[in-house]
């Protein structure tokens, strides 16, 4: 049983077709517009104090399972937490801007306050409190798994197919577990603060994006795939079988049709829901009473190779 890349997954390098990544794909699904906002006109986002957190416990994890099983202990997790920041800030100093003061017209106040608070998440009120609430999610998840009986067979892996001979799918995936007898986990860490139900179809769409892709570049469907939610110290376990599998590849077909459908009429509308909470993209939305910009004219080289073009997923908390 094959449970190493295959070489279809090895050999895509030249691939000039569309793409398509569970993140954009879960864009397009939750909001036609919020999808053209972050793929085809590329707004830059302002990262939350959330998202950033997410970024820093996923980098932490990795770290941790680094060190010899014997040392992956919650003290040695706390203590990656100040050194895995330094290293974020120093490739990404942007991120100091989740502690910014907004300036007031009293010459503003110490640097104690998020710029930008989403629906649900708690105001960081400085480095000390986020690295802190970084701590926590990490202690949680010492409650869930003991990374010392555990061997990841694959971290922050980049996993890509084609399918249907017209469309690659590919994505990132935290952590693969193989057992001895070739079955195989797939474990995605979620540490946001949103509540997770607005969430969570999202989430399991995303898995199960990633045991397509495995599925038809290793001939295995994943036993189990696993989201650790680190905010609610909960595992959800879901176990997929190859019909649904099968069903959600043509899922996945008919949505790459809609984005070319939406792509070519530069017809991409907004769907309010729930998650509008967490949009970024407010001000510009004709549902609450924006504008989008001109639908850019200029595409990029990249996307211009490749139509449905998605970029490869990021770990988003
Ligand atoms: S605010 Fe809501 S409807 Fe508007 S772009 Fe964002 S997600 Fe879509």
């Amino acid at each position: 049983m094959q449970t190493g890349p295959s070489p279809a997954e090895l050999a895509q390098p030249d691939w000039t077709g569309p793409s398509l990544s569970p993140s954009r794909a879960g864009d397009f699904k939750t909001c036609p517009l919020l999808f053209r906002f972050r793929t085809i006109d590329r707004i830059p986002e302002q990262p939350t104090a959330d998202q950033t957190r997410g970024t820093l416990v996923h980098a932490v994890l990795e770290r941790l399972y680094d060190l010899p099983a014997a040392e992956r202990t919650p003290a040695a997790a706390v203590d990656l937490v100040a050194p895995s920041w330094e290293r974020l800030l120093a490739e990404n100093p942007d991120l100091t801007s989740i502690f910014e003061t907004p300036t007031g017209d009293d010459g503003g106040t110490p640097a104690e306050v998020l710029v930008e608070v989403q629906p649900g998440e708690r105001p960081v009120a400085g480095v000390d409190d986020f690295l802190a609430s970084a701590k926590a999610l990490l202690e949680g998840y010492f409650t869930l798994e003991d990374p010392q009986r555990l061997e990841p067979a694959e971290r922050e892996q980049l996993i890509s197919t084609v399918v249907d001979d017209r469309l690659r799918l590919r994505g990132f995936v935290d952590r693969l577990d193989v057992s001895p007898d070739g079955q195989i986990r797939v474990v995605d860490y979620k540490t946001g603060g949103a509540p997770r139900e607005a969430f969570e179809a999202k989430a399991l769409f995303q898995l199960k994006f990633y045991a397509l892709v495995l599925w038809r570049t290793r001939g295995v469907v994943p036993r189990v795939l696993r989201l650790i939610y680190l905010k609610d110290v909960e595992v959800c376990d879901y176990s997929p079988d190859v019909e649904e599998l099968q069903r959600f590849e043509r899922t996945v077909l008919a949505l790459a049709k809609a984005i070319e459908a939406a792509t070519a009429a530069r017809d991409f509308r907004p769907q309010p829901s729930k998650l509008c909470g967490w949009c970024s993209h407010k001000a510009l939305c004709p549902a609450f009473g924006g504008t989008p910009p001109p639908y850019p004219e200029v595409v990029p080289a990249q996307r211009a190779a490749a139509p449905v073009l998605v970029e490869a997923d990021q770990n988003l908390a």
